[in-house]
């Protein structure tokens, strides 16, 4: 790798020099503009460190990687968030993106976004079974929807660690007249996070309220953005997968919904049944509807309203299919022999 003679300058005197030997760009390390303000680079700080701590890279390959990116990950916040460090660092140009064009710019924060899609992977849709009333299906409503999310912990914010003084060097960086080996040189040690056990991440409960529009149906499905699985990166800018409600209405009355269509039974008295006629019912829906019952009309038989079933939100109406169950009359009056004998003749 070629290094730059003022980077080789900075190396020396700065001791810039790492593990791979290489000119490190403090603010590509941290994956920072060269304008960042101190808040930023604080923050670019904590992700950097939660996502490259040796403790959370526990294959031997992968930690000696990540103990090398966290030590550089550490040289640059040290400088960045000095400002006497910083401004002699800057003058030192030994960032290399200074010199680009506006084109070449937008040419790398295209490969840039790109590179972010394929490494940072959206989170999976996760499908949700529910049951709503009638009432919020006709008029719309809300409902609750819990889910547990990864957080970076408040507490370190990610890191996992804080940083304290060292006990062995009473936070002088020295012993005797060498650097303190325990926490070499940097007078500050780490210790773990008692909130997320140096995991830098806590488990959160959300409840979210989900809208239902007016004109749900049942069966139907709704997609509600970014309340689906997390992204495995969310610390990187990974979204968060949809959710994809299946809405089922819960039965009212006696009366079951599927799809558009409304089921019920429909109590005939038995002379309605023999001799046909009309008769009114309430649906579930608050409306009304009028039936009318042909002459020998048994029981089982399915009637079918057209158009009397719930309506969708594109205005599309399903049916109403009642199933007649005859009744009997309720009174115990004992019947004349004449009465008998019509009702036998009507068996013949
Ligand atoms: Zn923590
Ligand atoms: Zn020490």
């Amino acid at each position: 790798m070629f290094v730059p003679a003022r980077c080789a300058n900075a190396i020396r005197a700065y001791q810039l020099v790492t593990d791979r030997g290489l000119c490190l760009d403090y603010y590509n390390v941290l994956s920072v503009s060269v304008d960042a303000t101190d808040e930023e680079i604080r923050i670019a700080y904590k992700r950097a460190a939660m996502q490259w701590h040796p403790d959370r890279h526990r294959e031997s390959i992968d930690k000696n990687e990540a103990e090398i990116k966290f030590k550089e990950i550490q040289q640059a916040y040290n400088t960045l968030s000095n400002q006497i460090l910083r401004d002699r660092y800057d003058r030192l140009q030994c960032n290399h993106g200074t010199h680009q064009s506006p084109r070449e710019q937008e040419r790398e924060d295209e490969e840039f976004d790109s590179w972010r899609e394929r490494y940072y992977p959206r989170g999976g849709n996760v499908k949700w079974k529910t049951t709503i009333t009638l009432d919020v299906a006709l008029n719309g409503g809300k409902i609750s929807y819990t889910r547990k999310e990864v957080r970076i912990c408040p507490d370190c914010d990610g890191v996992g660690t804080y940083l304290v003084g060292c006990k062995h060097c009473g936070s002088t960086s020295r012993s005797g007249r060498s650097y303190c080996r325990f926490c070499n040189g940097f007078g500050q040690t780490h210790q773990y996070c008692k909130k997320c056990d140096g995991d830098g991440l806590v488990y959160e409960t959300i409840t979210n309220q989900i809208n239902i529009p007016k004109g749900v149906v049942d069966g139907s499905v709704l997609v509600v953005k970014k309340l689906g699985k997390q992204s495995k990166y969310f610390e990187s800018g990974g979204v968060n997968g949809d959710l994809e409600i299946k809405i089922t209405i819960k039965s009212k009355d006696g009366f079951k919904f599927t799809g558009m269509d409304v089921t019920g039974s429909l109590k005939v008295p038995y002379s309605l049944a023999l001799l046909g006629g009309s008769t009114e019912i309430d649906l579930p829906t608050g409306k009304k509807a009028l039936v009318n019952i042909q002459p020998r009309t048994n029981s089982g038989k399915k009637i079918r309203l057209s158009g009397m079933g719930l309506v969708n939100n594109l205005g599309e109406s399903g049916d109403l299919i009642l199933s007649v169950l005859i009744v009997l009359p309720k009174s115990k009056r004992r019947l004349t022999d004449e009465q008998i004998k019509t009702i036998l003749d009507l068996e013949a």
